[in-house]
């Protein structure tokens, strides 16, 4: 018996937790439920966060997560559920199987079967943003080692788990050498750990267009976040429908499991809904609590049920489907199919066991970490980069000098081009001028003279050799 947290969340979410339930109930699902409320009227009674104090009690004690989808108040500073949850517990592994259920559900990509695992907790969704100057904002794209290892090898280890023969990684390696480089070089490091399975790596922009054309050239694809959020949903919409796929938020600790929609309030309390996202999360759970033979039963039963053409409003066709049926009467039909396999579609077999066997990060010994130089960001609201230069000379110290400008990235100086357009935002690179290791001391003094000379400094970047080896970007075009 597994005891399990349940939220049923607002709009349709009720109804499509409740037939949910009754289908993994009646399959013999050995779990036992605390509920808790979550969203609207939590949000309404004024807690910020849709959730209370004792609810996360709960769920920290349970671990496992059943979640209907909420509704988020417009404006008002409410923040995502889901972010926090996410976010709070740690559930770095996001995965969302999208399978084509031709010529049930419609489709222009009839033998897709692709898993989408995306990072869940960094890359541009640490929500680290900050002004720097009148025309410039900045958010931070934060890539960990043990952010890419966790998820890399979640990747691998679903693949070996659930039988799939390729993991797939999208980067934009090409251009971020540092933040999606390190992705890019932990997923080449932890595949030779997996020789059965076959890698490769696509940049992101062609991958993405090559599934959204061939998604049967895919199987599992691991991305960081930012990329995952939009492909994965690119990959519900192109399966079919973003109304039958789920998901699973995985964490070292607890898991999340959910639909992908949302609380589709104009269709809520009608007995309209298709549950069948939220069904996929849930069998997802079963396979993570290890009662793979319960997620079996209910997915070959569920694939029966579209099969048979018994469909919800939401996919229901004219040609394609048999029967209009209500939430309630969708569900009664997979219980009645439970025990039965489909025979156009492909049933399921899951293994005895999915758990996966998930090395826990170990920190690796530091590098050698040398300080080689460190840029100074200037608002400056003039357009000429020589008069900047020529504004940081005194600046300098006696044997660290100005070597480079850049502006948005491109060198304008020394040697810049006039057409280069140029905002009020400049990244001014000092250097010693003999091959030596700079101080932090003589970043203060550069600081000091800095301001002293009205030069407006908005931040600084320390530059690192890590093993002998320059770790921060050259200027474009340097
Ligand atoms: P939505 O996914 O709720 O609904 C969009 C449309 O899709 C609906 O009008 C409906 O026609 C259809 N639809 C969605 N799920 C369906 C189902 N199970 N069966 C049949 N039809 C279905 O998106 P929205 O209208 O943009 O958002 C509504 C609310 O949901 C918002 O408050 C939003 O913040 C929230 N939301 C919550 C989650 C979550 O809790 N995980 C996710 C997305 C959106």
């Amino acid at each position: 018996m597994t005891r399990i947290t349940v939220a049923k969340g607002d709009g349709i979410g009720p109804e499509i937790m409740d037939a949910t339930l009754a289908i993994i109930q009646a399959a013999g699902a050995k779990i036992e439920i605390d509920e808790i409320e979550v969203g609207e009227k939590v949000y309404l009674a004024g807690n910020t966060s849709g959730i209370a104090k004792e609810s996360w009690d709960i769920i920290r004690r349970n671990k496992i997560f059943l979640k209907a989808p909420i509704t988020t108040p417009q404006g008002g500073g409410y923040k995502s559920l889901n972010v926090t949850t996410r976010k709070f517990l740690g559930l770095y592994a996001n995965i969302r199987p999208c399978i084509s259920l031709h010529p049930f559900v419609q489709t222009k990509h009839p033998i897709m079967d692709v898993v989408i695992v995306r990072e869940n907790e960094e890359d541009l969704y640490a929500g680290i943003e900050h002004q720097q100057t009148d025309e410039v904002v900045q958010c931070l794209k934060l890539i960990s080692r043990p952010g890419c290892e966790k998820i890399v090898r979640y990747a691998f280890e679903y693949a070996k788990q659930y039988g799939r023969k390729k993991v797939t990684c999208f980067t934009k390696d090409n251009i971020m050498k540092q933040t999606d480089g390190l992705f890019h070089q932990v997923f080449d490091e932890i595949a030779k750990e997996y020789p059965e399975i076959e890698n490769e790596h696509w940049i992101i922009d062609i991958g993405a267009a090559k599934m959204a054309d061939t998604p049967e050239a895919f199987d599992v694809i691991v991305m960081p976040n930012l990329y995952g959020d939009v492909l994965s949903d690119v990959a519900a919409q192109i399966a079919g429908s973003v109304g039958l796929a789920g998901s699973a938020n995985i964490g070292e600790q607890c898991a999340m499991f959910e639909a992908i929609h949302g609380s589709a309030p104009r269709r809520a309390g009608q007995n309209m809904a298709n549950p069948s996202g939220l069904l996929q999360g849930a069998i997802m759970m079963l396979n993570h609590i290890g009662q793979t033979e319960v997620a079996e039963k209910v997915q070959n039963a569920w694939l029966k049920t579209i099969e048979d053409g018994i469909h919800t409003y939401d996919i229901y066709k004219e040609a394609t489907s048999k029967q209009k049926v209500g939430t309630r009467e969708f569900a009664e039909a997979v219980i009645a199919n439970l025990g039965k396999k489909p025979s156009q579609l492909k049933p399921v077999t899951y293994a005895k066991s999915t758990t996966l066997n998930l090395k826990k990060y170990s920190r690796k010994a530091p590098a050698k970490k040398e300080l080689v130089g460190v840029d100074l960001f200037v608002q400056w609201n003039e357009n000429s980069a020589d008069r900047l230069a020529e504004l940081l000379k005194p600046v300098q110290l006696s044997d660290v000098s100005l070597s480079m400008i850049t502006n948005r990235g491109i060198k304008v100086w020394p040697e810049g081009f006039e057409e280069t357009f140029c905002t009020d935002h400049w990244r001014c690179r000092f250097k010693p001028s003999n091959e030596r290791l700079l101080t932090k001391e003589e970043i203060i003094q550069l600081l000091q003279r800095a301001t002293a000379n009205q030069i407006d400094v908005i931040k600084t970047e320390n530059l690192y050799h890590f093993d002998g080896k320059p770790a921060f970007s050259l200027g474009q075009g340097q």
